[in-house]
């Protein structure tokens, strides 16, 4: 196993939702339930803090500048210059009990992220892509706690997790509509590793899976389901990762805090980097 580094000691309660911004060469961040909203320079280790004030679920780059964020009111554009929060849509204004998690954009620049309930209720999420006309589709509904979700290097599948199922799905992709259809199990993660979180893709088309109450990052094979590689990380609460740096090998890896002060775990809620043999591809953009 390969080991990383604690590059930030951020003690976040809820570390989540790495991307990397190639134009600006900063990671982006959150802390879900400490409600911030985080950037990370790798270049002067210094790290910039936006409140938001309500729960953030993910954030993702805006190809118009900014970024894109999904919050408890809903999808919205955040301008880091000015801190303004414009909501765009809220698809779920009638359900109090859920909140944002995860999401990431697709290769046609949608927006997708989905949500979870707040009171541990089953099913109670779904999964929504924002499109680039800010309309806002439902695609899967009955989900659990909606997490990583990344695209096949052709462009013809989505992979995503749902980590009450405690594995990695597939779905048959249409790049041109965003319609998405035959899902199918891709990775069932072993029980013993902990439950699948965050998710990102390499160069070579295969899938890190971050493991909450997993203590790693694994890396599989999203078509044969091959156990790859394994990240060790001295934290039990792996929450999200994602390729960045100059070259994009090196692997950032968001973590969380123990609900309760459990020793050994002094570094829960840091940001850790390891350096890998292979590269991460540039994040897509939201295109609206
Ligand atoms: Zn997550």
């Amino acid at each position: 196993m390969n080991d990383c580094e604690l590059v930030l000691d951020a003690r976040a309660q809820l570390g989540e939702g790495a991307i990397w911004d190639a134009g600006r060469q900063v990671l982006y961040w959150v802390d879900i339930t400490g409600q911030k909203l985080h950037e990370f320079n790798p270049a002067t280790r210094a790290n910039r803090t936006w409140e938001m004030g309500q729960l953030i679920g993910t954030v993702v780059a805006r190809r118009s500048g900014g970024v894109m964020v999904a919050v408890y009111d809903g999808f919205a554009a955040f301008n880091l210059d000015t801190a303004k929060l414009e909501i765009i849509a809220d698809p779920e204004a009638d359900l109090p009990d859920t909140r944002f998690n995860d999401g990431k954009c697709d290769p046609a620049g949608r927006f997708w992220a989905g949500t979870m309930s707040t009171k541990g209720v089953p099913g109670a999420g779904s999964l929504y892509v924002l499109d680039a006309d800010h309309s806002v589709r439902r695609m899967v509904t009955g989900v659990g706690t909606s997490n990583g979700i990344v695209w096949s290097l052709d462009q013809r599948t989505m992979y995503y997790i749902d980590t009450k199922l405690q594995r990695v799905d597939a779905f048959d992709y249409d790049l041109a509509t965003g319609n998405i259809g035959n899902r199918r199990v891709a990775v069932p993660i072993p029980a013993d590793q902990g439950r699948p979180d965050g998710m990102t893709l390499d160069a070579e088309g295969m899938i890190w899976v971050a493991h909450w109450e997993g203590w790693r990052v694994t890396r599989w094979n999203p078509v044969t389901a091959e156990l790859l590689a394994t990240i060790k990380v001295p934290v039990a609460r792996v929450t999200s990762c994602a390729f960045g740096g100059p070259q994009l090998d090196t692997l950032y890896i968001t973590t969380a805090r123990p609900a309760a002060d459990v020793p050994g775990q002094p570094q829960a809620g840091g940001l850790f980097a390891v350096q890998l043999g292979v590269r991460g591809l540039p994040a897509f953009e939201y295109a609206g």
